[in-house]
């Protein structure tokens, strides 16, 4: 049974991440920082499909908690090493440049691309050692594109995406892949709170995405079947931008 991490596993993305790598037999690590008992959810939904997993809370952000949770973790399970990490946590704090404070800056920055670069760095080593290990990014079209509002997040996105090309390169001989997967506008928490009726009118597929459809492309990536595909971008999006 291989074992996955995934960032951020509580709610959202994440969750329908976490169920569907459990429907693909693996055995996940679901790290949360502040819900509790949502992450408890995920788990239950996890052994629903037949797997097994455990709950890893630290904060993305800060590099002592997530080594010392993912050290722990190792110390009490020797001989498992975390094959497949998604690095999925992440915030958005919009607000226009001009108006924009140095705390919306950092903390999104901090979560998004600092949170990826702390994770990541702590268990390639093992996934080299190993000459088998898949990281996938979940980034955002924001990344991409740009968006107005959300010069800070585009900013940590767009870093990511920049870290996947360089990264894939550097351990590709290892057989570890790193790909990135970008959703557009996906129905979450994060999106409670835009206006779903105006936004899709500018979707050619006129509807958000759900979780499981950005689920389905991250399980793809972590299979075997993607064996020779790294450094790649897959757009989730309904056709908003490609
Ligand atoms: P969500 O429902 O708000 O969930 C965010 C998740 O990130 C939660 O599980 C949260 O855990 C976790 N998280 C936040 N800060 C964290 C930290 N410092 N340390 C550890 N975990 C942290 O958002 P979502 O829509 O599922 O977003 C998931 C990913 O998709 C994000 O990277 C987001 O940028 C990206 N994305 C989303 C959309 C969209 O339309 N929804 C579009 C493009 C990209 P706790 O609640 O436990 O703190």
């Amino acid at each position: 049974m291989k074992t996955a991490l995934v960032t951020g596993g509580s709610k959202g993305i994440g969750r329908a991440i976490c169920v569907k790598l459990a429907e693909m037999g693996f055995f996940v690590l679901i790290n949360y920082n502040k819900s509790l008992e949502e992450a408890e959810k995920t788990l239950l939904f996890v052994r629903e499909k037949g797997s097994d997993g455990e709950l890893l809370p630290f904060d993305v952000s800060d590099q002592a908690q997530v080594e010392q949770s993912i050290s722990s973790w190792m110390g009490r399970n020797e001989g498992k090493y975390i094959h497949t990490l998604v690095n999925n946590a992440g915030i958005r704090m919009d607000a226009l440049v001009m108006w924009m404070k140095n705390e919306e800056w950092n903390n999104v920055i901090s979560t998004n691309l600092n949170g990826f670069f702390f994770i990541t760095r702590f268990l390639i080593k093992e996934m080299i050692l190993g000459k088998s290990g898949r990281i996938i990014n979940v980034v955002s079209l924001s990344g991409l594109k740009g968006l107005p509002g959300q010069a800070n997040y585009s900013a940590a996105k767009a870093g990511v995406i920049g870290a996947t090309k360089a990264l894939a390169q550097e351990v590709a001989k290892k057989n570890v892949t790193v790909n990135a997967v970008a959703p557009g506008f996906i129905r979450s928490d994060m999106t409670k709170d835009l206006d779903e009726t105006q936004l899709k009118t500018l979707i050619p597929m006129n509807r958000f995405g759900t979780p499981e459809e950005v689920a389905e492309a991250v399980g793809f990536l972590a299979s075997d079947k993607a064996s020779y595909i790294t450094g790649a971008v897959i757009n989730v999006n309904g056709g908003l931008y490609t």
